[in-house]
């Protein structure tokens, strides 16, 4: 094979054996679409899965989610290089335009899709996870299969803002989904990459209170530069009784989970008032432990769950463009792809916000 039909990628072997490899460089098929890639964000997910989650690689009792080796990566965009027969029609895009897919590749058979809720699909196959079908962006190129759902960015956006849309898209459906009515009283529980992008989506529905609830100070200064009216730093302070010392003893309106933590459950459960709605966005890597009567017999809940970005990626591009949502200063280290080790150690360590791999910036390195 010669060296112009290969590309370097972050290959997926089984927890903690990620490889730097050189891999056969992806065609365009009819309907599909290679980008070069701009930028990958590195995901919670991501974090989980390489440290050996079981919801990843299974427990000895049932199989984990990822068919490897794969090229890991969900959270990626980048400009059309190659473009396979009819695709330039199907999406509306033309050779050298920056471009993202959703993270999601639906089947477009199983019931969810054919009733138009395709983020729901029955086999939930995402980028990064599935050889052959769902190879990530973590790499030179990337393949966009012809299921994919793709946009057309704003040429506005930055690569690095254009690789953040996915989480970006996943905060915006989650406020969605809490239906904020002005003047309400709305936690984000929870300041991490997501949590600071649900905050300023959320200030836009006019909150009366907009609180944030975080540990880390550096997050919680952040939180209040994008918006929240009240930052609570749980480790210096009982967030359940802060929330109702702002809300006449009663609780927030509406709480969004956003921690990731196994007590962010029981705690929203606690912090909201009666009537209120809880919106179950993180993915929490322990068992969790809830007092069930809060929701029905003593208050009463609406609970809502929120999976990925549904519809959510044309608002995205559009509210990065006119400067109504900052994801740019959640930036907060960049590596090549060389470095995808460190570039991994810098997302386990928590220190910063959100670390992306830039595929072009080979040789460059460090925190921004
Ligand atoms: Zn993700
Ligand atoms: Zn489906």
């Amino acid at each position: 094979m010669n060296d112009t039909a290969t590309m370097r990628a972050i290959v997926t072997h089984g927890p903690h054996d990620y490889r730097f490899e050189r891999v056969p460089k992806p065609i365009a098929g009819p309907g599909e679409v290679v980008i070069q890639t701009g930028a990958v964000g590195i995901c919670g997910s991501d974090v989980k899965c390489f440290t050996g989650a079981s919801l990843f690689w299974g427990d000895g009792n049932s199989g984990g989610y990822v068919e490897g080796p794969v090229i890991t990566g969900h959270e990626f965009a980048g400009v059309v290089e190659s473009l396979g027969e009819g695709s330039a029609e199907k999406f509306g895009i033309e050779l050298g335009d920056n471009v993202i897919a959703e993270q999601i590749l639906p089947c477009g058979m199983c019931r969810y899709c054919l009733e138009g809720s395709y983020w729901m699909c029955e086999p939930n196959e995402i980028f990064g996870f599935k050889r052959g079908r769902a190879e990530g962006g973590m790499a030179e190129f990337a393949l966009l299969p012809s299921n994919a759902l793709v946009h057309k960015i704003d040429p506005r956006l930055s690569e690095i803002e254009s690789a953040y849309l996915e989480p970006l898209s996943c905060a915006i459906h989650a406020v969605d989904r809490a239906e904020i009515m002005p003047g309400d009283i709305v936690v984000i529980a929870g300041v991490g990459s997501i949590g600071l992008c649900m905050l300023q989506w959320a200030k836009q529905f006019r909150p009366g209170i907009l609180v944030a609830v975080g540990t880390r100070p550096n997050r919680l200064d952040l939180a209040s530069a994008l918006g929240a009216d009240i930052v609570i730093n749980a480790r210096e302070q009982d967030p359940v009784a802060a929330v109702r010392g702002y809300s006449s003893g009663y609780g927030a309106d509406i709480v969004i989970e956003a921690s990731g933590s196994a007590d962010g459950p029981q705690q929203v459960l606690e912090m909201v008032r009666k009537m209120g709605t809880v919106v179950a966005f993180s993915s929490i890597k322990e068992r969790t432990r809830i007092d069930w009567n809060l929701v029905g017999d003593q208050k009463e809940l609406t609970i809502r769950g929120s999976h990925l970005g549904p519809c959510c990626y044309p608002k995205a591009i559009k509210a990065v463009a006119d400067g109504r949502i900052d994801v740019a200063s959640l930036v907060t280290a960049l590596y090549p792809l060389e470095d995808f080790d460190l570039a991994m150690q810098a997302a386990m360590s928590g220190n910063g916000i959100k670390t992306m791999v830039v595929p072009g910036m080979e040789g460059r390195r460090g925190e921004i």
